[in-house]
């Protein structure tokens, strides 16, 4: 799958907040955003934003907090758009229950990024079978869990630094030298951390 390799700190100095995109410097005073907290460019020049401007800023925010390209994002909010429920909520779920995002929020890994990276190198199984797509959609009831000694140490490293909690509806459990976590059930919308107002986002593709 392809993904985007540029610079991260660009994309959060673009949308003007923190998007958390590189791990444990995103909390110190090397934050691209603490340093220079303007868009990055020579016209840097602020002007109103109109209401389809708001629209694509929201859904771009959307994409870079979740590490996904246009094409897969589309495919989220296409999926959304079908199922029963409020369309927003859902593509919300469902980015949320990316195995890589899982793996992010338990702390398994201090960025998407490298969460990624885990899934891609065998770090981590579901269900007692390795899966390498951080695209993976965890449903509730799988077991998810961090194998080798590499990934144990990556996890080790970002434990003690780790700036946020394991959210309800996944549980953490430490089994023998292995991390493990259960999905309990689907996330509710005051439990997606994400700062997005996803009907901003339905309005954008509904246009
Ligand atoms: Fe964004 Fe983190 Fe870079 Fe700060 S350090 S600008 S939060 S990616």
């Amino acid at each position: 799958m392809a993904r985007y390799l540029g610079g991260v700190c660009k994309l959060c100095r673009r949308e003007g907040e923190k998007l958390f995109l590189k791990g444990d410097r995103c909390f110190t005073s090397k934050c691209g955003i603490e340093k220079r907290n303007f868009p990055p460019g020579q016209h840097t020049r602020r002007v109103r934003p109109s209401d389809f401007g708001l629209q694509l800023r929201e859904k771009q925010k959307a994409k870079r907090i979740y590490g996904v390209l246009e094409k897969q994002f589309k495919g989220y909010y296409s999926k959304a758009a079908r199922a029963k429920g409020v369309t927003g909520t859902k593509m919300l779920e469902m980015l949320e229950c990316r195995l890589d995002n899982i793996v992010y929020r338990l702390g398994w890994g201090s960025s998407r990024n490298l969460s990624r990276q885990m899934i891609s190198h065998g770090h981590i199984k579901v269900n007692d079978e390795v899966v390498s797509t951080a695209s993976f959609q965890a449903r509730p009831g799988d077991k998810i869990t961090l194998v080798s000694q590499e990934g144990k140490d990556m996890a080790t490293l970002f434990a003690a630094k780790q700036k946020h909690k394991v959210p309800a509806w996944l549980s953490e459990a430490k089994v023998g030298n292995k991390l493990s976590s259960e999905v309990l059930r689907m996330p509710a919308r005051d439990e997606i951390e994400a700062s997005v107002h996803e009907q901003l986002i339905v309005e954008y593709y509904s246009r």
